[in-house]
């Protein structure tokens, strides 16, 4: 049967919404243990309140490190109801019994993401509040606990519903205390790894928030949801949903691979990307944002269809009017006018999602990676080239042109899976191979799709004729160079580091191309 609340022991950091769920318990009869700055809090709102330190008889000390740590506090925790020698103890030392314990611990996460100084972060990790809660959450067959202030409307209802807490509903809030103390060391490990420059520290985890349970996974039989990491990277994670269902596993997925490639036109002139599958379909750079959405559909008007659209500048009328012809499961922005808002409205099943800034494409984060019995960790792919660093291997020098259009196709083929090859001509993909186990498979498929451009668009020759590609690693031999001169490519940006190196570059000269290497290659899988 339910077990009633006759005492709750509070110490949170975080006082939002403190007072009105004390108060709540307090007229429910509830007797009220608090620490510190939680008990003077309550006190100042008129409840009446124990301090911790009358219960232990010791009092608060050490800056705070020796609050709660106390047989007094942690006897009153873990006693079990329905042992004789716990109830023995309890009442030779005059224990009181915990019926709720209600926690939220020193803002460590935050602390750190401030920037705070090393000996600022240290004193910012809670000792005694995750010991309490570890102690709660065992006793949970009696006791318990709450550890976030989203929790503190159902305990309530809880309350009301049963005039206590039941079992189910206390195991859920241990699970709850759990993970919260799971996540909270795995930020203090985080952190230490990083300020002592461990990049392989014994142990490793990941800690995420739900932010939403997920309708299904990557499939309808798979269960899912999204947890966010609490950094503050502008994204899928962090972006406003302005109308459309709610975002699918998949659309999380295809979002963010097209937020970030968008990213990568951070300060430059309109760009957009099209993402299907977590791969581009197209990519382009405009005149106009109209423009360059325009230049990456024609890329691929096929694949486009059902896409997610990723713009570098806030969505406008006249971007919006073109995007809504044919559907598109996302639109990502950073912002979005009034008037574009108008015309989206009209496509009820579109999600427009928009962002304050676009993700810093120099700035990392870390990736993991899941394999059977662990996972893979490593830092994101933010490397990236600049115009000098290029090395001309060839005995003809790339065009200023070329070397835009080069540089475009470098950071395209950055965010499309390998082998990738991407053809660029005049700032926009006209062909994009990807994911395919040989190179020049990539490179046939690339073309193949450039040549459904001319079809389309009943053009005497295929826009490829004329361009130039990236390869997102070296070339192993010269056939990928062949096929690629063969479909009209110009030239060429590539990592270089092959041991035909020479055989590539000898055809590179034989069939007129200017080609370039990088130094550095950009394996996506
Ligand atoms: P208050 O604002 O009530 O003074 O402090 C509340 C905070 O103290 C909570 O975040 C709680 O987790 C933390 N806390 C409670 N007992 C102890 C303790 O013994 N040591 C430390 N370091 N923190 C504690």
């Amino acid at each position: 049967s339910p077990l009633a609340i006759r005492r709750a022991l509070i110490s949170v950091s975080d006082k939002t919404g403190l007072l009105d769920f004390a108060r709540a318990l307090h007229e429910k009869g509830t007797e009220l243990l608090s620490t510190g700055g939680t008990a003077k809090a309550l006190r100042e709102a008129g409840l009446p309140v124990r301090d911790v330190a009358e219960l232990t008889g010791f009092p608060e000390m050490m800056d705070g490190r020796v609050k709660t740590l106390h047989p007094m506090v942690h006897g009153g925790l873990l006693a079990l109801r329905d042992n004789t020698d716990h109830q023995a103890a309890v009442r030779e030392h005059n224990i009181a019994e915990i019926d709720l314990l209600v926690v939220n611990l020193y803002p460590f996460e935050e602390t750190v993401a401030k920037g705070a100084d090393y000996a600022t972060s240290v004193e910012n990790i809670d000792i005694g509040g995750p010991a309490m809660i570890r102690a709660a959450a065992k006793n949970h067959a009696f006791v318990a606990v709450v550890t976030d202030t989203e929790d503190y409307a159902a305990v309530l209802a809880e309350v009301e519903a049963n005039g206590g807490t039941t079992y189910a509903f206390r195991q859920r809030l241990a699970l709850t205390a759990y993970s919260r103390t799971a996540a909270y060391d795995t930020a203090v490990s985080a952190w230490m790894a990083k300020a002592l420059e461990v990049e392989a520290p014994r142990y490793r985890s990941f800690a995420g928030k739900l932010a939403q349970g997920l309708r299904y996974g990557e499939n309808p039989h798979q269960k899912a949801a999204f947890y966010t990491d609490g950094s503050a990277r502008p994204g899928v994670a962090t972006a406003q949903q302005w109308q459309g269902k709610e975002l699918s596993y998949n659309n999380i997925n295809d979002t963010d691979a097209a937020f970030e490639l968008v990213s990568e036109f951070a300060g430059k002139g309109p760009a957009c990307a099209i993402i299907k599958h977590a791969n581009p379909c197209g990519v382009g750079e405009g005149a106009t944002l109209l423009e360059a959405y325009q230049r990456a559909y024609r890329c691929d008007t096929t694949s486009a269809f059902g896409g997610i659209v990723a713009l570098n500048q806030p969505l406008d009328k006249a971007t919006a009017e073109e995007i809504v012809k044919i559907f598109t499961e996302v639109v990502i922005a950073p912002g979005a006018s009034e008037e574009a808002k108008a015309v989206f409205a009209a496509k009820k099943n579109l999600r427009l999602l928009t962002t304050d800034s676009l993700a810093d494409p120099a700035k990392g984060t870390t990736s993991f990676r899941q394999v059977a019995g662990g996972f893979l960790v490593q830092d994101s792919d933010i490397d990236s080239v600049s115009r000098e660093s290029l090395k001309v291997v060839t005995k003809r020098a790339p065009s200023e042109a070329e070397l835009n259009d080069l540089l475009f196709a470098w950071k395209v083929a950055k965010h499309v899976k390998s082998n990738a090859i991407v053809y660029v001509r005049d700032g926009a993909t006209v062909g994009i191979g990807a994911g395919q186990m040989s190179r020049v498979d990539s490179t046939m498929i690339g073309a193949r799709k450039a040549a459904e451009i001319a079809t389309n668009e009943g053009l005497s020759e295929s826009p490829a004729i004329g361009s130039v590609a990236a390869s997102d690693a070296f070339f192993p031999f010269a056939d990928g160079i062949e096929v690629l001169a063969a479909n009209g490519v110009k030239a060429i940006i590539q990592p270089g580091g092959s041991m035909k190196d020479q055989d590539v570059i000898d055809a590179a000269d034989r069939l007129g191309l200017a080609m370039v290497f990088t130094g550095q290659r950009h394996f996506r899988h």
